[in-house]
Order: structure tokens, then sequence, then C-alpha cells
């Protein structure tokens, strides 16, 4: 049981002003294994105080002072894999070996890669007449979820804190703990205070309070489209820089000519990763109605090949969701697509055998579901497949491009040509061809309601900043 009953403000690890206290459950088990404060809108102007404070010395430090900090971040996260990775596996249900890959390697490797980007990168450009500078945003609110907590952090501490912005971090509420390793990494290297600030609690308070304060400049939030719509609609007031990476409903299309055998694996896999947490899962297989018989029973065998069990333990390949109102929500959705006449392949609303107990979802397929049915539009963030059949690959396009959101997509074709053809028609921030390897440094985010500017490498970076013009 792990009892963090500090927020860490101005460099120092200090009591919330508030009394309330959160719960931190194991998703395998559904015991508390820590709690946490719940922190006041009075804390966040408290660390955002500190955070403005910390801003001006920070920001003047050079980049290589910075990157020499920022690379023994990902030292500290490297010495701490092992822990980190079984409370994040506990907390949101992912596998464990896998976490130790993902969920703390991933950060990891975030802050090592932008340790040395800062001093790679091209601060000053000339063009004509102009000084083209690069200058820190100022005060970021850092706001982010729980599905892979600390790489979502990693993502927007790393870049900011690199960029020459002070941060005031609010984690998720239901995976919070690897965060406050994160505060105790910052503050045994000793980097200046109120540069990384840590407040926790719940959205409609710390959040909103951060995504409202004056003295924050910008917010970079990542979670739902409902809150991401309410942090853009508070920030607006003191027009602020927003960054939103939010939800997705990710098409993934099997052309004719696409080889189902290496298809149908992967397109489960990256389907139900992370239990189907996932905001960029490929949820929907849009397949050629003349071999969905065929596909339905090769996924049926894939889905039914995960084994659902125990995060910790190293048989299981799909874990638990992360919590009881997750695990409802997801039941919910199946029993939707039962109810509007999706067909049920394989799955469905009961638990996996012997597991009662723990927050789980039996892997699940549907087929035969249409554009309008609610599992073919709305997240459903847990282990359930659509199947959409489509007659024509104009159709097929059309269904892909049929959603709110526009996060991530897949194609498969064995011409790649004619896959890269297809992809760029998708209105969507990625696109996998043929299972296309996880590129670290390529730009994330999305197209339509999934979000509003680019996350990773590069990319990421450029959005901590502001563009100065020195005429001369
Ligand atoms: P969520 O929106 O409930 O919470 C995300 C964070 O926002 C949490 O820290 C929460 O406390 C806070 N929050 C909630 N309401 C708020 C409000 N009114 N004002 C300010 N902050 C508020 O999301 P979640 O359930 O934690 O995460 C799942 C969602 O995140 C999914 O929709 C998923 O697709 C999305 N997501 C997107 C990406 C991406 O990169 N696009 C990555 C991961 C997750």
């Amino acid at each position: 049981m792990e009892v963090r009953d500090k927020i860490y403000i101005d460099g120092a690890w200090v009591p919330s002003t508030g009394k309330g206290t959160l719960e931190v459950f194991d998703s395998n088990t559904e015991e508390v294994i820590g709690t946490i404060p719940e922190g006041t809108a009075e804390d966040a102007d408290r660390a955002i105080s500190a955070a403005s404070a910390a801003f001006g010395e920070w920001s003047a430090l050079s980049h290589e002072e910075r990157s020499k900090l920022l690379a023994r971040v990902a030292e500290g996260l490297a010495a701490r894999t092992d822990e980190i990775a079984q409370t994040i596996s506990q907390e949101v249900g992912m596998p464990l070996s896998l976490a130790k890959i993902v969920q703390v390697g991933l950060p990891t490797g975030v802050f090592a890669d932008i340790a040395k980007k800062v001093t790679e990168f091209e601060w000053e450009t000339e063009l004509g007449n102009s000084l083209i500078v690069r200058e820190p945003v100022g005060v970021v609110g850092a706001i982010t979820p729980w599905n892979y907590p600390l790489y979502q952090i990693s993502l927007k501490v790393a870049p900011a804190l690199a960029a020459g912005c002070t941060v005031v971090l609010k984690p998720s509420e239901i995976a919070p703990l690897n965060a406050f390793a994160l505060a105790d990494i910052f503050h045994d290297i000793g980097f200046p205070a109120g540069v990384f600030n840590l407040v926790t609690g719940v959205g409609n308070v710390v959040g909103e309070a951060i995504a409202s304060h004056p003295k924050v400049d910008m917010v970079s939030f990542t979670g739902s489209t409902r809150a991401g719509k309410r942090v853009m609609t508070l920030a607006a007031e003191s027009v602020k820089k927003v960054a939103l990476e939010l939800g997705g409903k990710s098409a993934n299309i099997l052309l004719e000519d696409a080889d189902i055998d290496a298809a149908i694996p992967g397109s489960l896999f990256a389907c139900y990763i992370n239990s189907g947490q996932t905001c960029s899962a490929l949820t929907r297989l849009v397949v050629p109605r003349s071999k969905l018989a065929e596909i339905e029973e090769k996924a049926k065998a894939a889905a039914e090949g995960f084994v659902p069990g125990n995060s910790l333990e190293a048989t299981t390949t799909l874990g638990p969701l992360a919590s009881a109102v997750q695990r409802d929500r997801v039941r919910g959705y199946i029993e939707k697509g039962l109810s509007e006449g999706a067909k049920l392949v394989t799955g469905g609303t009961e638990p996996p055998e012997g597991l009662d107990k723990g927050y789980f979802v039996r892997p699940t397929v549907f087929s035969n579901v249409t554009r309008d049915m609610t599992i073919a539009q709305e997240e459903i963030f847990g282990p359930v497949l659509s199947i959409l059949p489509y007659d024509t690959e104009e159709e097929a396009i059309a269904i892909a491009n049929d959603s709110i959101y526009g996060l991530s997509g897949g194609v498969w074709s064995t011409d790649k040509a004619h896959a890269e053809r297809v992809a760029r028609r998708l209105r969507t921030g990625q696109v996998d061809i043929n299972g296309g390897a996880f590129n670290a440094v390529a730009p994330f985010g999305g197209f339509k309601q999934s979000g509003v500017g680019r996350e990773r490498g590069e990319f990421g970076l450029e959005e901590f900043l502001e563009y100065k013009s020195l005429q001369r």
C-alpha cells in the first residue's frame, strides 16, 4: 500500500490545502493499492505561482544545462523500471512484460531523446532581414489520462522543460502513482524549485483551475473529447495556447488484395493492446463483404487466442480495464451492439471465465456492424472490435472517414503503393500500412475532434515554443 499524502510544489513535498484523499485500485483485484491527496484549486494556484516565478531563470539556462538535467530524468526512470512498470500494470491492467517496454521504456526514451534533441535543435534561423528566434511559451499546465499514464506525462513534461517552460502537472486520478515516482526523480536530481510541480486531484477541480488560470500560458491536455472541449472553453477566456490529444475511433481497412492471414492477428493486436484502452486503437475493421465469412472466422480465432488474466502473471496477454466505471461502460457498449443488431462473433458481456473479481471484459468481436450503430461511432476503450463490411473501395474510404474523430488508421494491401494511395485519403493523423512499426518520433495527433496539435519528437518540442521575428 503506497500512501502519498503530499503534493510537489516549488521544489518541496507539501500538504494539500484540502483534507480529501483519493484511492488507487489494483485493476486485477479491486483492492486499494494506494492513496493520494485530493488537491484543490488553491493548490493549483500555489503551484502555478511557483512555476511562474521559476520561469525566468529556467528559460535563461543554456540548452546544454537543460539537456543534462533531462538526461538524468531518463536515467532515474530507467533505474526504477521494474517498480514503476508493476505499479502501472496494476493501475491500468497492461501485462507486466509489455508494461516494462511500453509504459516505462517509452517515457524513458522520450526524456533521453529530448535531452539530445535540445542541443541539436535549430533555435534560431535567418529569414531575409529577420532573425527568427524560438522562445518558450511560458507556464504550461499539463493534464493527463490513465491509459499510458507516464508516457502521456513524458510527452508533455519532457519537451516543455526542454523548450524552457515550467510545468504544473495534474495526472489522472485513476493511475497517479507513477507521477509521484517521476516527481521523486525530479526532486532527487535537484531540479530548480518551481520548474516541475505536481498537483493531484479530480479534473473538474484541479484540471479546471489549471485550464482557467490567467498565469498559465498553455494547457496541454490528453484525455476524452468531452473534457478536452471543456478545457478549450476555459482556456479561451485568457487566450491560452491549447494542445489537445483526444479520443479516436480509428478504422483499419483491409483492401481486396490484403494478406488476410497476416492482417488479422495484427489487426486484433492493434485493437486489443492495453485491453483496448488506447486512443489510437484500430477499433473498426473495414473489410470486403466477399471475404466477410473468412475474416469473421479468423478474427474469432485470433480474439479467442488472447489469454485474459491478472496483468502480473506471465501467461496473461489481455489484462483487466483500469476501473469499475470503465469495465461497466465497455460492457454497456457490448449490450448496445447486441441491441442495435450487430452480430456477436465472440465475447460478450459476461466476465471471462474464472475472472469475476477485477475489471475484466471478454475479448469481443462484432460483425455486420453498420455505420450508424453506436459501436461504429463512439469510442469504447475496451477489447471490442467492430467489423464493417464494404462493397467498393470508395465505400471503404467513406466508412473510414465517417467519424467525428481522426486520430489513427490502418490500411492492408499486398500492393504498398495502393495502400499508400488509400492512406492519403484518410482524414486522420496517422496511418499504419500493413501494420507499420511504431515510430516514437513521428508526429502524433488528431484531425477533427481527435485534437489540436502534435506530440513526439521535434514536432512535440515545437508545440511549446513561440516564434519571435527580429527585423534588422
Ligand atoms: P478524461 O478526459 O476523463 O481525463 C483525462 C484527464 O483530464 C484527467 O486527468 C482528468 O482528471 C482530467 N479532467 C477531467 N475532466 C476535466 C475537466 N472538466 N477539466 C480539466 N480536466 C479534466 O479521460 P480518461 O478517461 O482519463 O482517458 C481516456 C480518454 O483519453 C480517451 O477518450 C482516450 O481516447 C483519450 N486519450 C487520448 C490520447 C491521444 O493522444 N489522443 C491518448 C490517450 C488517451
